[in-house]
């Protein structure tokens, strides 16, 4: 199972912002962290990933198929969970589930079965009848995540999965996404470096739009120190 961005651009207004140049990367199994400062391309890499946008040059492939080419089928392996979704607050945690089940198409069967194990998965059971207005701020994310797992993706895609938490939340939802990580290629943006440190088999580093590395975790913090 592979992930291949194969030299690819993409550029905004007319070619003037170069928000993606040349980038070239090989995703397997596994947990890699996305880095970088502000417009260094992470929103754009994460649109492209998740066909909102096309590239202007170079192609993503998933074992070895452009995924432009494979539309649907692609869609159907793809979990995304993106920065700030829109929660319904009046939704209980189980509604909320069922509704994203059915925005993906699962059949009632499958969204049974999924939600079940996923309001176990992220620990909210004895949450599923509250509305989520009453849930903290890790207990938001954790939907959040649940639901880009409901059709069991092999890739993962999460952008800022920490937003907002405190660092106890954080070091949670580091250690919750060890535990879903196993053979999917999991992708997560963020900002601190600690919601990734231990899990991420990689970092991936970007700036103004260039890949500046693609390492181990360790090799990224000695490089800063
Ligand atoms: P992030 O926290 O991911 O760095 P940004 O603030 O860079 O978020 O971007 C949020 C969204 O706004 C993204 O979908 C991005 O594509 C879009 N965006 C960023 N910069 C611009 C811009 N100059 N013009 C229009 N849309 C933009
Ligand atoms: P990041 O998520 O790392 O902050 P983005 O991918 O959002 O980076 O942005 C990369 C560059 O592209 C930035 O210069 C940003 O302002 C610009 N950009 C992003 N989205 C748009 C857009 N829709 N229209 C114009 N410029 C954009």
């Amino acid at each position: 199972m592979k992930l291949h961005i194969d030299e690819v651009s993409k550029s905004y207004q007319k070619g003037k912002i170069k928000a993606l140049d040349g980038i070239e990367l090989e995703l397997t199994p596994g947990v890699y962290g996305l880095l970088g400062p502000n417009g260094a391309g992470k929103s754009t890499l994460i649109n492209l990933l998740v066909g909102n946008l096309k590239a202007d040059r170079g192609t993503i492939s998933y074992n070895d198929v452009d995924i432009t080419k494979l539309g649907r089928q692609y869609r159907e392996v793809l979990g995304y969970m993106p920065q700030q979704q829109q929660l319904y607050d009046d939704f209980t945690g189980t509604r909320f589930l069922w509704y994203m089940a059915a925005m993906k198409g699962l059949s009632r069967k499958q969204a049974q079965a999924s939600i079940t194990t996923l309001l176990n998965v992220v620990n909210l059971q004895e949450h599923a009848h509250k509305r989520l207005s009453s849930y903290s701020g890790g207990m938001k994310q954790r939907i959040l995540i649940a639901q880009a797992l409901l059709n069991d993706p092999a890739i993962l895609i999460l952008d800022e999965p920490t937003a907002g938490l405190d660092p106890k939340e954080r070091i949670n939802i580091r250690n919750f996404i060890a535990t879903i990580a196993l053979n999917k290629i999991v992708l997560v943006a963020t900002h601190v470096v600690t919601d990734i440190e231990c899990i991420a088999k990689e970092v991936i580093l970007l700036k103004k739009g260039k890949l500046i590395m693609k390492d181990e975790p360790t090799h990224l913090l000695k490089s800063m120190e």
